[in-house]
């Protein structure tokens, strides 16, 4: 937890929650502003920021978990918004990810070394270096117990297994410690510090955790003086004290139970299962309810969280765009500009704010960073090429040379603030369903992912055992489902190339038994995205020579939709000098391009 300062705090909610009253000498309280309750049901603890609502809710946030809830964003964007809010200054990008820092001194109060708490949750250590920087390890350093001033001089002491907890206890009165690094990290130069006192270790709730704990106990054995084991009742798997507080648990109850937890000794056996993990795959209605936070928002089907497409009217369509936990297809012919389309898709979500992980086995990532950042200056990289190659041979005019300084000044400078593009681009030419999979969950743990995109599905290769194409296909599709959209909880997009397995077969639209392995797609995916061009307007432009550079019409066919009508057209201009779709419709942030399309004539050369 960001520590603020007491003006901070009133500076937020003044803010963001209106008419907070002053209930006592510490608490504010006012009408819940998550789920817009009409009680004093809100509570806002003004030393510590720490808001709950005691209503429909039912949770609590510090500042910026509640930003986060209040604006439906990321915790990176959420600390920048609280930041220029509270008028700190602006965080370095390396820094937004910090989610709380944690000092580990020595019994003076001097600080030893530090661990660093980063969104989504992942530790790292590291120690003054002396000259007010940080050296990114603990080699050679000698640990602590986290707390340790409070711990030396208390008689009873709990040791739990992260900080936020030791900080929960100490919120609550109680002389709490652990260790740096987390379950399994314990070091026996840890135990002097508590000689002769009193110890009630508390697990968090899940097979590591009791290991944790029976190792330190095991540690102290013969030097504390006495160690119970308290196993916190009704607790969700994985659960910690913080939750057990949070779920209403007392300081008075904590220290009663304390009384009775179980003695430690040598063979110690634990009274309560531990809930399996699988449980969080269960739901019964009440559940279903909470997870959906509240009986509002479960309700609110309008709200229905999606990241949007790059075409209002196809996120209305497709009732609310890209949701986490489904798969989405893109599917067109070679040469439709799926590639482009997809493009279109991350740079929308990019937009957001939102992390992309893109498997790119077609496009190199010069090229995939080159067409993200024309879309976003709106420049067409054509007319680009062609001005470049006309200022070599010395045939440019100096009109189009000042445009040409102009274009490449403007693709420079966004290409110099592409710091807040969330972007990872994956080149390795070889991807099957398993290492997918692996990689998604990996990234995942160092960046924020929001979307998972494949370029395209065809090119993947099997893990080996799957014969027949259909049955790649549906290895594909089931990996991406089953253990990549739904475990992460974002939105899979996945493109597809279609052939027509007659030749013959002169139609241009597309129907989904035109894509291969389309059994599995119909199952798995929410929407499939048919992409092609119009074949009247086809057979126009080959005759007026606009074949090349277009534009040319082209169909978005919502041929399978889960959450809304089916099927669904809608009608696009494709540029493809600009590698572009425009649907024309003033909601959306293409049809603000400027395209400058007497230049490109110029350039061209056809006036
Ligand atoms: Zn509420």
């Amino acid at each position: 937890m960001t520590d603020f300062t007491l003006d901070e705090i009133r500076a937020y909610y003044a803010c963001r929650v209106r008419d907070l009253g002053q209930t006592s000498a510490k608490m504010w309280r006012g009408k819940c502003p998550v789920h817009h309750g009409s009680g004093d049901n809100f509570a806002v603890d003004s030393t510590t920021g720490l808001a709950h609502c005691h209503s429909e809710c039912g949770k609590g946030w510090d500042i910026l978990g509640l930003e986060m809830e209040l604006l439906g964003i990321e915790f990176p964007l959420a600390k920048d918004a609280v930041y220029a809010l509270i008028g700190r200054p602006k965080q370095t990008y390396a820094d937004r990810d910090i989610v709380a820092t944690f000092d580990y001194t020595d019994e003076h109060g001097t600080l030893l070394y530090q661990v660093v708490r980063r969104y989504p949750k992942k530790f790292a250590q590291r120690r003054p270096d002396g000259h007010g920087g940080w050296i990114w390890n603990l080699e050679s350093i000698d640990r602590v117990p986290f707390n340790l001033s409070a711990v030396l001089l208390a008689k009873n002491v709990i040791i739990c297994e992260g900080e936020k907890d030791v900080l929960t206890l100490k919120r609550n009165g109680i002389v709490a410690t652990c260790n740096s690094e987390g379950a399994g990290n314990w070091k026996s130069e840890l135990a002097r510090h508590f000689a002769g006192k009193g110890i009630v270790l508390i697990p968090d709730n899940d097979e590591p955790g009791r290991a944790h704990v029976l190792k330190v106990a095991a540690s102290l054995h013969g030097i504390a003086a006495t160690i119970k084991i308290l196993e916190l009742p009704s607790l969700k798997a994985k659960g910690d004290v913080t939750d057990w507080f949070a779920a209403g648990g007392s300081a008075d109850q904590l220290r009663t139970l304390g009384k009775t937890a179980q003695v430690y000794t040598p063979g110690f056996a634990f009274v309560l299962a531990v809930p399996s993990e699988e449980d969080k795959w269960v739901y019964d209605p009440s559940a279903v309810v909470k997870e959906a936070g509240g009986l509002d928002r479960f309700w609110n089907l309008a709200a229905e969280e999606g990241i949007p497409t790059p075409y209002a009217q196809l996120t209305e369509d497709m009732s609310g765009g890209l949701r986490k936990g489904e798969s989405y297809i893109i599917a067109g012919m070679r040469g439709s500009g799926k590639t482009s389309l997809m493009l279109q898709f991350v740079s929308k979500a990019l937009m957001q704010g939102i992390g992309v992980l893109l498997f790119s086995l077609e496009m190199g990532q010069r090229d995939v960073l080159r067409r993200l950042i024309s879309i976003r200056s709106k420049i067409n990289l054509a007319q680009l090429r062609i001005l470049q190659k006309q200022r070599i041979s010395g045939t440019i005019t100096t009109q189009d040379i000042s445009l040409l300084i102009a274009l490449e000044r403007r693709l420079k400078s966004v290409t110099r603030a592409i710091d807040n593009m969330p972007l990872l681009v994956h080149q390795k030419p070889v991807v099957t369903p398993a290492y997918l999979v692996s990689e998604t969950h990996r990234l995942n743990e160092r960046h924020r992912i929001g979307l998972v995109c494949v370029d395209h599905m065809q090119l993947m290769s099997s893990d080996g055992n799957e014969k027949k194409e259909y049955e790649k296909f549906t290895a594909i599709s089931r990996a991406i489902k089953g253990q990549v959209v739904r475990e992460l909880n974002i939105p899979g997009l996945i493109v597809s190339q279609v052939s027509r397995s007659n030749s013959m077969d002169k139609r241009t639209e597309l129907e989904i038994t035109d894509c291969r392995g389309s059994g599995a797609l119909e199952e798995d995916t929410a929407a499939v995205i048919l992409l092609y061009h119009d074949g009247e307007d086809l057979k126009r432009a080959r005759e007026s020579g606009r074949l090349g550079s277009g534009p040319i019409k082209a169909w978005l066919k919502l041929g399978k939709n889960r959450f809304g009508q089916c099927p669904t057209y809608l009608e696009l201009q494709h540029f493809k000098g600009f590698t572009m779709f425009d649907s024309g419709d003033e909601r959306d942030f293409i049809s603000e391009t400027h395209f400058d399309t007497e230049a490109l004539n110029r350039a061209e050369g056809r006036v």
